[in-house]
Parts: C-alpha cells; structure tokens; sequence
C-alpha cells in the first residue's frame, strides 16, 4: 500500500503516518520525491481498512497495490480458466452459447422451443423455475415443478440445464435437476449464497449485479472460489445508468478489462442488457468481436405469447441467422464456437 502524502505535508507528518503504519505491525520505506513523499507500507493485509491512512494528517491519497480479490485475480494462474459443460466450452479461445426462454412456462413450451433451438446447435438451455421479478404481483415462476420440466426436455434434446438459484435453501433440488447454477444480478452480492456455491460442485454464471463495479463483482466471484468452487463464468448483462432507452446498458468494455484483471470466462447476456429483440442480435455479435467467451440468449417458440420478457426473446429464426452470423465473427477474433 502506498501513503500518498500532499505537497504541504511537513517531515513531522510523514514521521506520524509512518509511526501510525508501523503501529499496525507493518514495514515502512519512505520515499521523497520532488513535489511529494510517498509512504510505502509493507506487507499489508487484506482486513486493513485504508480509510483509517486517508484520514491522517498530511495525506494526500492512499493506493492498495494487490487485489482484494486473490484466487480470481489473473495473477493466480497463468492459463485462462475453461469451463466445460456438455461439450460447451467457455473461456480462452472458445465461445460457449446458452439459448432458451426467460421462463419455464409449461413442458410444451420448453419442448417446442428446445426442438427449434436444437435445430441451430444449442446444447444448453435457459430457463428459470424461480423469478426475482422486481413486482411480487408477476408471475414468479414454476419452481421445482419447473426444473423437472426443463430437465426433462433437455434430456429428450441432449442439452445441459442452465437455472437461476436465488437462495441457499434451493440447493438441495439445484443440484438434482441443474447443470449451471445462475446466480442472478440481483443475488450477486447474497453472500451467503456464494458461500454455499463455492461447496456446490456445479459450474456457477455469475451475473454482474445492476450497479456493480468491475472489483465488486470480482469479490463476488472470489466468495465462491473461495469455498473451493473455481468453476465461475462471469456475465455482463447491462449495469443502470442515467439512460433509459434500453433496460440496461450493455458495459462491453467489461470484456476486455475483465480479461486483464482476471482469468475467468466472461459472457454477455445481450437480452437483459438491451430489453429488446432488435438490439439483440448487433449487441451479440458486438460481444462475440470484442472476444466474449459466451452469450446466453433469450429464445422463446413464440415471444408475441411469452409470459415474460418476450419483447427481448428472439424468434428461433433469428437465433439461427445470428448463430451462423457469429459462428463467422468468432474465428477473426481468434475465437472458437463449437
Ligand atoms: C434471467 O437471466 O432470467 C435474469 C433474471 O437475469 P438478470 O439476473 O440478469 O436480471
Ligand atoms: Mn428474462
């Protein structure tokens, strides 16, 4: 941690924060430069609360030097972490697609969107049995009902399950019907979730809570790998900002700058991003050329009857043209789909 010092700071200052760092149990090193000093404190832990330096007098600015977030950091391993989900891969040079319906709403509909989506190669599908709907008067989905119904035709289909867990207490039935546990944008900071999702032994999408920062959400990733889960894909799916055109606004600069800071897979939800249809399709393949290692897409048999979000839920014919788009993108940015 550095202890920036400003440029009125006199030696008796500099004097105090370094008694005060070494107060603390740490190491100082101080280094004056022309305009201003710089205390170097040495060996700092994670629990320090850098507050408690920015307030002494003389002090300018306090820099943390490592992450908060270790075990998600890119430094705490040299290759790119893939996940790999019936045949699916995520994360280095592959691409993983995820397709299906906002919500399970009966077995037909799961069944009729699964043949077309089976049509254009989907091997996982979406489709949530709970609904973290922002009105409790909406409808809140099938629950388990509905997990038995998308397991069932995903196994007619060959597919993977992918399902939104919204609390601790769901686990038990998760882990017997799902192939990924989604944790929601809203979840993304339920704690006590995460921690029962880093003993879950199923890989874990991660959405980026509404207004999350790029480090929060991180934290979040490192509270399940901390519990021994490293199997997370991270998932942009637009954060709220002042414009309200669209649902969200797709942060697609996450990409890049997730790929530096860390080594998981990172996707993009285009649907919940953008909140409708026709955005869907430039937004994905926007992503799939900025170098996602997924998306995951609404795709309803019939959005016009959808029970939920269908103005953002493609028609299957769409999700085809896109698929066959971005199966030719992918490759230019040294990327692959499978
Ligand atoms: C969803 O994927 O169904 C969903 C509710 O998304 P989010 O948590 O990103 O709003
Ligand atoms: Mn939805």
């Amino acid at each position: 941690m550095l202890v920036v010092m400003n440029s009125h700071a006199t030696e008796k200052d500099i004097q105090r924060v370094a008694l005060f760092i070494e107060s603390k149990g740490f190491k100082t090193l101080i280094s004056h430069g022309e305009a201003r000093t710089v205390v170097h404190a040495i060996g700092v832990k994670d629990e320090v609360d850098q507050r408690d330096f920015e307030l002494l007098h003389g002090v300018d600015e306090v820099i943390r030097l490592s992450t908060n977030y270790k075990l998600a950091a890119r430094a705490s391993q040299g290759k790119d972490t893939i996940v790999e989900v019936n045949g699916v891969k995520f994360g280095d040079k592959y691409t993983g697609l995820i397709a299906g319906p906002c919500t399970i709403e009966s077995y037909d509909q799961m069944d009729e969107t699964a043949q077309e989506l089976a049509e254009s190669n989907v091997k996982i599908i979406r489709g949530g049995a709970f609904k973290p709907r922002t009105s409790p008067y909406a409808f809140q989905g099938l629950g388990e009902e509905g997990l038995k119904i998308i397991r069932s035709v995903a196994d007619n289909h060959g597919m993977a399950v992918t399902s939104e867990i919204m609390e601790v207490s769901q686990l038990e039935i998760f882990e017997k019907y799902v192939d990924i546990l989604q944790v929601g944008a809203r979840n993304m900071q339920n704690f006590n979730l995460l921690k029962e999702l880093g003993h879950a032994h199923k890989p874990v999408i991660l959405k980026r809570g509404l207004s999350s920062t790029y480090e929060e959400w991180l934290m979040s990733a490192e509270y399940i790998m901390a519990g021994g889960n490293n199997q997370v894909i991270l998932c942009e799916r637009g954060i709220r900002t002042f414009e309200k055109y669209t649902r969200n606004t797709l942060d697609l600069t996450a990409i890049p700058v997730i790929k530096k800071l860390s080594h998981l897979p990172i996707i993009v939800d285009p649907s919940h991003a953008t909140g409708l249809r026709d955005k869907v399709e430039p937004m994905s393949r926007a992503a799939v050329a900025a170098g996602c290692d997924g998306l995951i897409i609404e795709v309803h048999y019939d959005p016009d009857r959808a029970v939920c979000d269908g103005a953002q839920s493609l028609y299957p014919w769409q999700y085809d043209l896109l698929y066959k788009q971005i199966k030719q993108i992918a490759p230019i940015v040294g990327k692959e789909i499978i």
